[in-house]
């Protein structure tokens, strides 16, 4: 069987090495050749012997997800949608700043969690991506960019950052973004700082618990709302690990964080979440936590049911937390105009949930009690 070696560990390719009674300084090499040379192909790794080279051409591949479309918006943020097989697909967008350029990861086909105001959550879901699927997306974005030699430290990197905020719930997908966040950590692949990788959550307190231990990068917790009630409504998983339990778990967590705060993502969906009332209200909530708060425009998507609070809206509410001494910014909206925009990412996604049949179903219930009380009034 032919393996792929894009998504071994450093400690899979040592034991792979070994098993080939070669020596642990080849899975360096071969690091180094895959994730800051970008080779798909053995037959250039010079300083590997001629024998071994052939072995892997035999027994092993490097294959990252296939591309199907690559677009750019006017905002000159790009967006590769990528096939992973039996009819998905999943998107991965780079977003370039003045000072630095942010690669944004998918780490599901579709998402399992539902969050009423997400793309992605609205088309359900069918699989966790494989470590090949997940650093795949920076292995491309690295050589489709002109990524430069890693070790040449003088030289200005097209991705800087990377947050793992496309598709999907990384923490639901827990071993396999580990590994490929260790990889992206690795000075031997591609060595980002651990400030340097952000990954978002909707709050699955004891995954955020095992990830404080296993591989502490920046955290960003999506909040969106300050009270159970209506938290219950916006992101369900909130019925299981309410605020409560979900703050415990940010101030247990920045114990090992490589920084001293979380980021709270608040996305401002108008006349939902966005009252002056609701920002002192998230005031009281977060002032156990040392955070920041990253407020983010809703993105609109097809009938999604929402709107974008406008932006008297958000400089209000953001007005009441910088008063109260947090720390507030508001997200910059990048390539809306193709579909690009944080929530926005849909990709291709085989439902296994059948969450479309399940929504027709629930409003056909609701609309036959409506027209039955109609009938008895
Ligand atoms: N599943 C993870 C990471 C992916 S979503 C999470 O939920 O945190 C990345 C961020 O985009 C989250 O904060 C999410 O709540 C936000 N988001 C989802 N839909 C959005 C939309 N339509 N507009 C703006 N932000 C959205
Ligand atoms: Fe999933 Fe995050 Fe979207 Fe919620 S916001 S449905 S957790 S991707």
């Amino acid at each position: 069987m032919t393996v792929n070696l894009l998504g071994y560990s450093r400690h899979e390719l040592i034991s792979c090495c070994a098993a080939w009674g070669e020596k642990p300084f080849r899975a360096k090499q071969l690091l180094r050749w895959m994730h800051q040379s970008g080779a798909s192909d053995f037959g250039v790794m010079t300083d590997i012997s001629k024998v071994l080279r052939e072995r892997l051409a035999a027994d092993a591949t490097i294959a990252g997800p296939t591309v199907v479309q690559d677009t750019v918006a006017g905002d000159g943020t790009r967006k590769w949608l990528m096939d992973v097989g039996t009819g998905n697909a999943i998107e991965t967008v780079f977003i370039p700043e003045t000072s630095r350029g942010t690669l944004c990861i998918s780490s599901q086909a579709g998402c399992a969690l539902e969050c009423s105001f997400c793309a992605t959550g609205r088309q359900g879901f069918n699989r966790n991506l494989g470590v090949a699927e997940i650093i795949g997306q920076l292995w491309w974005a690295n050589q489709c960019l002109g990524a430069y030699d890693i070790r040449n430290k003088d030289d200005p990197r097209a991705i800087s950052n990377v947050v793992m905020m496309g598709m999907g719930e990384p923490l639901a997908n827990f071993d396999n973004v580990v590994t490929a966040m260790q990889l992206m950590l690795d000075d031997d692949a591609y060595g980002l700082s651990r400030r340097r990788v952000t990954l978002s959550t909707s709050g699955l307190v004891p995954a955020m618990d095992r990830l404080r231990d296993a591989c502490p990068v920046a955290l960003a917790v999506s909040l969106h709302a300050p009270s159970d009630a209506l938290r219950d409504e916006l992101v369900p998983i909130n019925k299981k690990y309410p605020i409560r339990e979900l703050l415990a778990a940010c101030v247990r967590y920045i114990e090992k964080a490589p920084r001293d705060f979380v980021t709270f993502e608040y996305v401002l969906l108008e006349g939902v979440n966005d009252s002056v009332a609701q920002a002192h209200e998230l005031v009281e909530t977060v002032k156990s936590v040392p955070c920041k708060i990253n407020l983010i425009p809703f993105n609109p998507f097809p009938g999604s049911g929402y709107l974008r609070s406008k932006a008297e809206a958000v400089a209000r509410f953001r007005e009441v937390l910088n008063r109260a001494g947090l720390v507030a910014t508001t997200r910059k909206t990048r390539g809306d105009d193709i579909a690009a925009a944080c929530g926005q990412l849909a990709g291709q996604v085989k439902d296994k949930t059948h969450r479309a049949e399940r929504r027709l179903h629930a409003q056909a219930i609701r609309g036959n009690i409506l027209s039955e009380s109609e009938v008895v009034q």
